[in-house]
């Protein structure tokens, strides 16, 4: 008899984008990671913790991460008990299911998005519903009020990179009986977001990562804003040293350099734009891209023959093999130059 319990024995692990060993001989542009460093304070600050022998990592991190939230609430504009801090924003997903998710309890999310929302959930041995867009990205299908205990909405959505407008949003959080979890990893790439919903909708729960906008990707560090009886129940049930020394100064340093996140995401979103026309100009259907990347389809709709072109010529796009996503890429947004040699190779693909 096989001793694992049953939801755990019969689940498929998550299975992240590609890492290959060999990084610096590719073209990496299939896990959304940004093309430019962090702000320059991020280095300078670990550089300043770690000190001439490393002393101070002998001691634990502060358990409640307080100067990270401060810098958090202040940007944000909301009191330090309305924000967690969090080992990557996976984190929080994973705690939020723990949270409000029983055994048997339902969950749901957008179809296509980000499929990390049911592994967490087979985990916890919930149930998943999810449910389909239509043509013009709406949900399709959505009860006038839906009862399960949480609904993961991507905004902007993963891998399709449209977002739902903030008062679409505000009406959706409504329909919802239980909570409502607006996954705004993207959210600093878009021309809005939800965020200060949160004062006005008690079931409205804001997640945000550092991996992508911030380029720290590599140190694993996300946010929640959300109400404090939100905040408290997340705080009970996480590690209570969830983020070491080096992630939290590095957090504080990226939040207080609002400058330079708005320098690179500008120069990112100007590498969106050209992008997507020039793909369009050899023909590709590319959806209108609040994101750092753009989901594109070839003339033919085989994503996996572009894919495998890209792919000998150590380029790295993202393809799924899901029914619904096959005849596209999700293409990540990289440097200038990047984004010039993958259309290069695309033209000649064809
Ligand atoms: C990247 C991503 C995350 C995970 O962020 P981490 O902070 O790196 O864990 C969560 N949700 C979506 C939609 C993402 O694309």
């Amino acid at each position: 008899m096989n001793p694992l319990r049953n939801n755990i024995a019969e689940m498929n692990g998550y299975v992240p984008g590609f890492q290959p060993a060999d990084e610096s001989a590719w073209i990496k542009l299939n896990t959304n990671e940004n093309p430019y460093p962090p702000s320059p304070k991020v280095a300078e600050a670990i550089r300043a913790e770690v000190g001439a022998d490393g002393g101070s990592l002998r001691k634990y991190p502060d358990a409640a991460s307080r100067e990270m939230r401060a810098a958090a609430a202040e940007l944000f504009g909301v009191s330090p008990d309305w924000v967690i801090s969090a080992n990557g924003s996976d984190e929080l997903l994973n705690n939020l299911i723990r949270a409000f998710a029983g055994e048997g309890e339902e969950i749901g999310y957008v179809h296509p998005s980000y499929s990390y929302y049911s592994t967490l959930a087979e985990i916890q041995g919930a149930r998943v519903r999810t449910f389909g867009l239509t043509e013009d990205f709406e949900l399709a299908d959505f009860p006038e009020r839906y009862e399960g205990k949480l609904f993961f909405l991507t905004s902007p959505n993963a891998p399709l990179g449209f977002a739902f407008s903030r008062e679409w949003i505000a009406a959706f959080a409504k329909r919802c009986a239980g909570m409502l979890v607006v996954d705004e990893a993207y959210a600093d790439f878009a021309d809005g977001d939800v965020l200060d919903l949160v004062r006005e909708h008690e079931n409205l729960i804001v997640t945000r990562t550092f991996s992508k906008s911030y380029a720290l990707a590599g140190m694993r560090l996300g946010l929640a804003v959300a109400r404090p009886w939100v905040i408290a129940a997340l705080d009970k049930i996480r590690d209570h040293y969830h983020l070491d020394r080096l992630a939290l100064v590095a957090a504080t340093a990226a939040l207080r350099d609002q400058d330079y996140l708005r320098q690179t995401l500008a120069r990112i979103r100007a590498t969106r734009e050209r992008f997507t026309a020039e793909l369009r100009a050899i023909g590709y259907r590319v959806i209108d891209s609040q994101g750092n990347f753009v989901f594109a389809s070839p003339p033919d709709r085989d994503g996996g023959r572009v894919y495998q072109a890209l792919f000998e010529r150590k380029i790295l796009v993202r393809h799924f093999s899901d029914p619904l996503l096959a005849h596209g890429l999700r293409i990540s947004i990289g440097s200038e130059s990047d984004m010039e040699t993958t259309l290069a190779a695309m033209r000649e693909i064809g």
